[in-house]
């Protein structure tokens, strides 16, 4: 336990497809004014270098955007049209390198704080005990810091006594490090009480793709769930990588329970750019698939 930091994967393939997911949910929800109030249960430090520190030890950001700042650049260049929902992502990113230099990451935190309006309220969890104070010294430099709450409190334990929030309108977005292969078996005893407690709440579950059991089923046990519940999702992969063998982590999913009927739109347009820009040697890839409830 312990022994991840999120700094050595900022920036990768996997944060692309998350971030780039989570933009959109916020975005779809903010179209109504009503208060939004936004749960992260797994925030990590909120911003990272990639010039130095961990990021430059596993260079996992070289792979993803580095790689797709590049493919922008020669899109501009070659005059070809990107998609709303990774221009919307690329901005985000962008607003944290304001001199054009591409040398910091803002993880979810950060790309969260940035979508707040006045009325919208963020908390943000972790468990990590210098991750939270990296986190913590981070929020207080942003205007938004009032807005924002920080809870140094296993968040599997403690979502279901935020939900449903006062608005009722809610995104959770939860993301473990799955350092613990118990994190699968608490995630869905979490999502089994958010469901409960808040059925029509969205929530974006990441999730890696590994060979591991528990990886492997846990999409069909999210659906399982869904089902349940009477609730919609969809399912996507992105896959840059296919070399069996290989250490590092070639593909992740989004599970969306509740997904706003426009993302299926959006990431449709997204995703054979995302493999064109990221995929190595033709192992690029993706999966897209929905199901809406029956009521
Ligand atoms: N969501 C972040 C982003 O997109 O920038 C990355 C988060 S990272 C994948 C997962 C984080 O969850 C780690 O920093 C880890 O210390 C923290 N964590 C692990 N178990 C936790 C728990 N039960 N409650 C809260 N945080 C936890």
């Amino acid at each position: 336990m312990f022994s991840y930091r999120h700094a050595f994967h900022a920036g990768s393939h996997a944060d692309i497809l998350k971030h780039l997911t989570l933009i959109h949910l916020v975005e779809y929800l903010q179209e109504k004014p009503g208060a939004l109030t936004i749960v992260d249960t797994h925030a990590g430090a909120g911003i990272y270098s990639l010039k130095d520190g961990f990021s430059t030890v596993s260079k996992e950001a070289d792979g993803g955007i580095f790689r797709l700042h590049q493919f922008i650049e020669t899109c501009k260049h070659a005059n070809v049209a990107i998609p709303e929902s990774i221009q919307e992502y690329v901005k985000s990113i962008d607003v944290e390198n304001l001199d054009g230099e591409l040398s910091t990451y803002p993880g979810s935190p950060f790309i969260l704080a940035q979508l707040l309006r006045q009325q919208d309220r963020l908390k943000l969890f972790e468990l990590h005990p210098k991750e939270i104070d990296i986190l913590r010294h981070n929020i207080g430099q942003l205007k938004q810091s009032k807005q924002i709450n920080i809870y140094a409190e296993d968040s599997f334990a403690r979502l279901k006594g935020l939900l449903p929030p006062p608005s009722r309108r809610g995104l959770v977005l939860i993301d473990p490090s799955y350092e613990d292969k118990q994190d699968y078996r608490y995630l869905e005893v979490a999502m089994e009480e958010a469901l409960q407690r808040f059925a029509t709440g969205c929530y974006a579950i990441w999730y890696p793709v590994l060979s591991r059991r528990e990886s492997a089923a846990l999409p069909d046990r999210l659906k399982k769930i869904a089902a349940i519940h009477k609730r919609s999702w969809l399912h996507t992969e992105l896959r840059v990588e296919n070399a069996p063998g290989e250490r590092r982590l070639q593909a992740s999913g989004m599970f969306i329970i509740n997904p706003p009927w426009t993302l299926e739109k959006h990431l449709a347009q997204a995703l054979p750019i995302l493999v064109k820009a990221l995929g190595i040697n033709g192992g690029g890839q993706f999966l897209l698939k929905s199901l809406e409830a029956k009521n």
